[in-house]
């Protein structure tokens, strides 16, 4: 934690920046040249108070003023000119971060592209790279005037009237003193502290919103989402905390740079103490109009300084997708022979757990043969079935496709081999028809239709206004979660791979819907190895071998009749099933 302050930010972005390296440079370069020429009409000024005190000739007056205009509209022109170079440096940075970040996003393995984890890499994506983009077009020619500034505003201070100038520095110095104690150790943890706080509040809003129908019904109130009430109450103790912890410092700044004024009375008393002149009324007139200045110098600091900590924030955000661990790819990735799959001792611990998923497994699966995975919720079914389709690699054991450690298929391949259909397979909004497609791009209207017909979804596309070319999800056109699972099995459909592998898909379907979404899997799974989780056991009876899971491990295996007669998990779960059967034809 103590390296904070050795975070090389500039560098990275430089990295980012590319061939536009330079023009941040040059930028920066011209917001120095624009500070100095805001300055300088200051001098004009003091030349148009001392010729107003001494009486001189009014034209003088004027010709001083005109110049002031000239280099204040100079000095703007300059800064325009380097906001456009920032600015084009700074899309620069954000589309090459960004690109960057979406070439290291397409390595990853599936499983980092949880609920939770597609949420966090949307986020960094879109907001961290626009914080960044957001410093380098604004701050960062803002920071170079405000290091430029202080520079040129002790030379007029003290160029004067060195006396006056030194009075009006101690509530500066006082001033930044402050600053540097709000800056100081410890700063850039609270500013990472809040962009973490923002982060959870904002996934426990969204979980909280999508319970509101359970709360509702149930009569709960909110404190029913102890997380969500928590990290609320958390983040409130924070902001507290955090301004309690800053409120001497951020007084004594504000204190201090609005007081400089109260100086210039003292030094005004100093300097007229043995009588006022023309060029004592000429200093003090001068001071009052400068030292306005001073505060905005000061203000300036303190708000880059923010700034920068942002970015700082926002840069390793996006470190932490950069360093996640692409799937290793083997370059001349080995052919399966066969669609058998090999499980050997095959063990997988989610990151941060505390126990394994699924341990020491070992199955041996037919190429042909189907397969049911039944267990109680929280066994490790999904889990085994991801780790088959390598969403991530397992901790260890073996995991063989056609007798070639998946490891060592190419990504592109090993897709080939299998179909998927998860339990929260989405659609994207897009047509039907393009849903469909892509599992197989160059597939025809005709071959798309075919699959859809097999995966018993005709009477979705008839409802529809536009038949298959109906864009999901647009002018009210939502799908049902049945509804959606056969269009995604119509996908599998189409890309007709040899292994199958379909994830308690049955279990919100509606009876109408389950008896379609049935037979949709038996037209699909024909002549194919099929790995089927599902919650209904009726539907796995006819698997050739159901494999029983609990608590991660895989504890008796057979056909339904010699599970039954073993007398074990499955005979227990099986009768659970069927009195929740009769029961509800009781009813
Ligand atoms: P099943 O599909 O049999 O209900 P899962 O494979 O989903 O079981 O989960 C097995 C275990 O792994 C559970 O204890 C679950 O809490 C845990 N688990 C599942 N997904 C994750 C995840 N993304 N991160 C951490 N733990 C997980
Ligand atoms: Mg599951």
């Amino acid at each position: 934690m103590g390296k904070t302050e050795k975070y090389d930010h500039m560098k990275l972005i430089r990295q980012y920046a590319g061939g536009h390296k330079n023009l941040m440079v040059l930028g920066r370069c011209l917001a120095a040249v624009s500070a100095v020429l805001t300055l300088i009409p200051y001098y004009e000024l003091w030349k148009i108070i001392r010729t107003a005190v001494n009486g001189e000739n009014p034209n003088k007056i004027k010709f001083y003023a005109w110049t002031a205009v000239g280099l204040i509209i100079g000095a703007l022109f300059v800064y325009i000119l380097a906001l456009l170079c920032m600015h084009i440096s700074a899309f620069r940075v954000q589309a090459n971060m960004r690109s960057a970040l979406m070439r290291r996003i397409l390595t990853l393995p599936l499983g980092v592209f949880d609920e939770d984890g597609t949420g966090k890499i949307r986020r960094i994506v879109n907001d961290s790279t626009a914080a960044t983009e957001t410093y380098i077009a604004h701050t960062l020619a803002d920071k170079t005037v405000a290091a430029v500034t202080p520079i040129g505003m002790l030379v007029l201070v003290f160029a004067f009237n060195w006396k006056i100038g030194l009075i009006c520095m101690i509530p500066a110095l006082i001033g930044f003193t402050c600053l540097m104690a709000m800056m100081g150790k410890g700063m850039q943890e609270k500013m990472k502290e809040y962009q973490d706080a923002l982060e959870t509040m904002s996934s426990e809003a969204t979980e909280y919103v999508r319970g509101v129908p359970v709360v509702k019904t149930f009569g709960q109130t909110v404190h029913s989402f102890k997380r969500f009430k928590a990290c609320i109450d958390g983040f409130g103790k924070w902001a507290t905390d955090y301004t309690l912890m800053l409120r001497f410092p951020m007084a004594g700044f504000m204190t201090c740079i609005n007081a400089i004024f109260a100086f210039i009375v003292i030094a005004a008393f100093v300097v007229t103490k043995d009588g006022v002149d023309n060029a004592s009324i000429l200093n003090i007139m001068y001071y009052i109009i400068i030292t306005p200045l001073i505060t905005v110098a000061l203000t300036k600091i303190a708000y880059s300084g923010e700034a920068e900590m942002n970015l700082i924030d926002a840069l390793k955000r996006v470190d932490r997708i950069m360093e996640i661990e692409p799937l290793e790819e083997k370059k001349s990735g080995q052919m399966p022979k066969d669609c058998g799959i090999d499980l050997k001792n095959v063990t997988y611990r989610y990151k941060e757990a505390s126990r394994d998923a699924v341990s020491n497994v070992s199955i041996s699966i037919m190429p042909g043969e189907h397969v049911a995975l039944v267990g109680p919720s929280g066994s490790g079914k999904t889990t085994l079935a991801e780790l088959m389709v390598r969403f991530f690699d397992v901790t260890s054991g073996e995991i063989l496709i056609g007798g070639v450690n998946v490891k060592n298929i190419s990504s592109a391949k090993l897709m080939e081999q299998v179909s998927f259909v998860f339990q929260d397979s989405r659609l994207i909004k897009k047509s039907i028809l393009e849903n469909v497609r892509m599992a197989k791009p160059d597939a025809s209207e005709e071959q798309v239709l075919e699959a859809l017909k097999k995966a018993q979804c005709m009477d979705i596309i008839e409802k529809l206004p536009d038949g298959i070319h109906t864009v999901i999800g647009e002018k009210g056109t939502y799908l049902s979660g049945g509804e959606q699972q056969r269009i995604t099995i119509a996908r599998a459909v189409l890309k007709d791979a040899p292994i199958l592998i379909l994830d308690e898909t049955t279990a919100f379907a509606d009876p109408d819907n389950e008896t379609k979404v049935q037979a949709a899997f038996e037209e699909l799974s024909k002549d194919k190895t099929l790995i089927m989780i599902a919650h209904r056991l009726s539907t796995v009876m006819n698997a050739d071998r159901i494999f029983v899971m609990d608590d991660g491990k895989c504890i008796e295996s057979g056909n339904h009749d010699e599970l039954m007669k073993k007398n074990g998990l499955y005979k227990h779960m099986f009768d659970e099933y069927t009195r929740s059967i009769e029961w509800k034809v009781g009813a």
